[in-house]
């Protein structure tokens, strides 16, 4: 574990990372600030941070409950291990950040709640073309070998986000936070200027707020996905007819994805006035698909246009399933 220097010892913040059901991604992320990181080296020591230095579980453990100043955790708690990390380091933390979506609302990862456990081995261990299982073996949380028994942490059957887990201090959105989103919470907690516990450090406005392109009166009849569209216009995607979540996603990323022509996909989770950012662009999109003679359509015809939205779940609810109203699947074990 880093020590401290003796003429810092009494100035510098005690900082902590942790990833849990996480991709990465947001452990890049940090490094991404580039060399910012030293100013930040020159306010903190980092005392956990398991992707970057060796330091161990026991070392937490070892430490004064709040010792750590502000530990920003990213990932989902998918498994027993990530569950008893939030718990320790919780306690352990004076402030604990949510870094990035699967720890805000379980992102990515979170889609798993589709299925439970049972599903989800089955796909990746069993079912699937390019895996050679003929014993069928799955993990289990205790195997006997020959030296002995071996355990592995159980993997739940629901994926949560850590708020869900634990009590949680700020929130820190974006599938992964950008470079400027990291600084300004760093600054902020830095300068003591941090907003009232339980905020997002992020702006109110929403992605359309920041977006390039220009909007007009929305009305659409067929919904396309990017590859289907020759040419994009420098217009609106929704009035291209292809889905953008920018009206129902908070901002903070300068509409980057709309800046290489992509539609949001939602990383920055719901707008501050919504509770559910799934059934937000669904009203929006609603409110948008304009279907001549839409009473005389049979089931068949509407269905068909619905069919249009391919994976619905994944395109409504990509990072927020867990935290949604409805967040997930009830299945029969
Ligand atoms: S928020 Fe995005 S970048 Fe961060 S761990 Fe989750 S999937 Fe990866
Ligand atoms: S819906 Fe998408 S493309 Fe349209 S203004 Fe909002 S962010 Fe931009
Ligand atoms: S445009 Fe949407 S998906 Fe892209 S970074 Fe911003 S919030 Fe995330």
């Amino acid at each position: 574990m880093p020590k401290k220097s003796s003429s810092s010892k009494k100035e510098k913040m005690n900082l902590a990372f942790y990833w849990a059901a996480s991709c990465g991604g947001c452990e890049i992320a940090v490094l991404d600030i580039d060399e910012k990181i030293l100013d930040i080296a020159a306010i903190a020591d980092i005392s956990f941070w398991p992707v970057a230095i060796d330091t161990k579980y026991a070392d937490v453990q070892a430490m004064k409950d709040k010792e750590i100043d502000v530990c920003f955790f990213n990932g989902a708690i998918r498994t027993e291990e990530q569950e008893q990390m939030a718990f320790l380091l919780r306690k352990k933390s004076k402030i604990l950040v949510a870094f990035g979506a699967c720890s805000v609302h379980g992102g990515i990862p979170g889609l798993a709640n589709v299925a439970n456990r049972k599903e989800v081995f089955a796909t990746a261990y069993l079912d699937n073309p390019s895996t050679e299982n003929p014993e069928k073996i799955v993990p289990e949380t205790k195997v006997k070998v020959k030296e002995g028994t071996l355990t592995l942490p159980e993997f739940f059957d629901t994926v949560k986000s850590l708020d869900q887990t634990v009590d949680v201090d700020y929130y820190l959105h974006g599938c992964p936070p950008t470079p400027d989103q990291i600084m300004t919470a760093v600054n902020a907690i830095v300068e003591n200027k941090l907003p009232p516990k339980g905020s997002v450090i992020g702006p109110l406005k929403s992605v359309c707020d920041e977006c390039r392109f220009e909007k007009s009166e929305k009305k659409i009849t067929k919904i396309k996905r990017v590859y289907e569209v020759d040419k994009i216009e420098e217009k609106c995607l929704l009035e291209q007819g292809i889905i953008c979540l920018g009206p129902a996603t908070r901002g903070g990323c300068d509409a980057r994805c709309l800046d290489a022509n992509m539609p949001c996909t939602g990383c920055g989770g719901p707008t501050p006035q919504s509770l559910d950012q799934g059934a937000k662009m669904i009203a929006s999109l609603a409110g948008i698909l304009g279907v001549e003679g839409e009473e005389g359509m049979s089931e068949e015809e509407i269905n068909k246009l619905i069919e249009d939205i391919v994976d619905p779940i994944g395109t409504f609810y990509k990072y927020t399933l867990p935290t949604s109203i409805i967040n997930r699947k009830v299945i029969k074990k």
